[in-house]
């Protein structure tokens, strides 16, 4: 069997928060039982193709998933169960918002086989949480984590945010603090990027907002990973720390670039040497907008990828599965660069891997750039 993972979009939210580009709407449960049926029509049609797959992670993005019934969620499971095997020990996440939990709809889920629950926390200070526009305070975030539990749920993630504006080290520290006394299996700590078009943008760039600094970002980053160190959580990449055994399965096979399928509006996927993906906007997905900017990956394309995303991960790149892929070594050409990254300390070539140091993390980009244009 192939192992594939799925993912479904759920471009629903209570609110729209100041800072998100991301494909979500607000108030349209008009809208929520035709993208049902039109997400299931789209899962349907993949049928053929995905003779001999093997589903291993379903994941449930947004949006806000735990804001529509939970019956949608148990049907699309329902839906996808009977259209592939799924692994034994098949990992499905689904991502909410502190503010949209209940009881009945996370055991519902739950039953469904739902077994990953992703909570968007942000941060445990309520005037930043009111300035980004979330819709929960800081003490939802711990009834919610008490909810998931309640419910079954052994395996949660709190994604955080740093680099927000009026943040200084002292809040992060203490949203770094509340997150880990909640005992959660797994965290994201994410800087926060001011996405143009978004309030956020139009605050900062009248000078309402100010974001920290670059010494400021990083000092709150390298404040996550210490802290989160001490507290049993093991980076395993640039924004994703765990507790041993939780890592997210999903969000690898994107890292190592295993095979997935998007489904529904503004879904990626990487499939059969090709990536694609569907219309952004809900209403063009709605009209029957599917499977566009198709890209078949060349051999340039997929070591660029290979590098960028392995990189990402502490482990970092897997130097024979590079060997095997491309048939030469992956330091063949590069050996000036590799010399200067690892006198420089940003990388090391260890037990097969070459890795980036918790330094070079900090500027994986320019890593990257210098390695491809070796
Ligand atoms: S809850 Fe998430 S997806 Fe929804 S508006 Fe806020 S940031 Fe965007």
């Amino acid at each position: 069997m192939v192992p594939i993972s799925l993912y479904f979009h759920i471009p629903f939210c209570a609110a729209k928060c100041a800072y998100c580009d991301f494909a979500s709407y607000p108030n349209r449960e008009g809208e929520w039982a035709r993208y049902f049926h039109a997400l299931w029509a789209e899962l349907e049609s993949w049928k053929g193709a995905l003779a001999g797959y093997e589903a291993v992670t379903l994941f449930f993005g947004g949006g806000t998933p735990t804001l529509v019934d939970a019956g949608y969620i148990a049907e699309t499971v329902g839906r996808a169960r009977a259209l592939l095997p799924f692994a034994g020990d098949v990992e499905i996440t689904m991502e909410g918002n502190p503010g949209t939990l209940a009881p009945d709809k996370l055991e519902a889920c739950r039953r469904a086989g739902v077994n990953r629950l992703s909570l968007g926390a942000q941060s445990f200070d309520d005037g930043l949480l009111r300035s980004l526009g979330r819709i929960h305070t800081a003490r939802q975030i711990g009834e919610a984590v008490a909810l998931a539990r309640e419910a079954g749920f052994v395996n949660l993630n709190l994604d955080l945010m740093y680099a927000l504006p009026g943040q200084d080290m002292e809040k992060w520290r203490d949203t770094l603090e509340r997150a880990v006394a909640l005992g959660v299996e797994h965290l994201s700590a994410y800087s926060l990027i001011v996405e143009e078009g978004t309030p956020m943008a139009a605050r900062v760039a009248s000078g309402e907002a100010v974001v920290p600094g670059d010494d400021a970002v990083n000092a709150m980053q390298r404040e996550a990973v210490a802290r989160l160190a001490a507290a049993g959580y093991g980076r395993y990449e640039i924004s994703n720390y765990a507790r041993p055994g939780f890592e997210c399965r999903h969000n690898r096979v994107y890292w190592e670039r295993g095979e997935y399928l998007g489904l529904g509006c503004a879904a990626h996927s990487l499939f059969g040497g090709c990536r694609f993906a569907n219309p952004d906007g809900l209403e063009a997905y709605l009209a029957g907008g599917r499977r566009e900017g198709f890209q078949r990956l060349g051999r340039r394309d997929a070591m660029e990828e290979t590098l960028m995303l392995s990189t990402r991960m502490t482990r970092g790149l897997d130097l024979a599965g590079w060997r095997r892929a491309f048939g030469e070594d992956f330091a063949r050409g590069r050996e000036d660069a590799l010399a200067r990254l690892e006198k420089a300390g940003y990388a090391e070539v260890r037990d097969g891997f070459f890795r980036l140091t918790a330094r070079g993390l900090e500027v994986q980009n320019a890593v990257v750039v210098e390695l491809m244009e070796e």
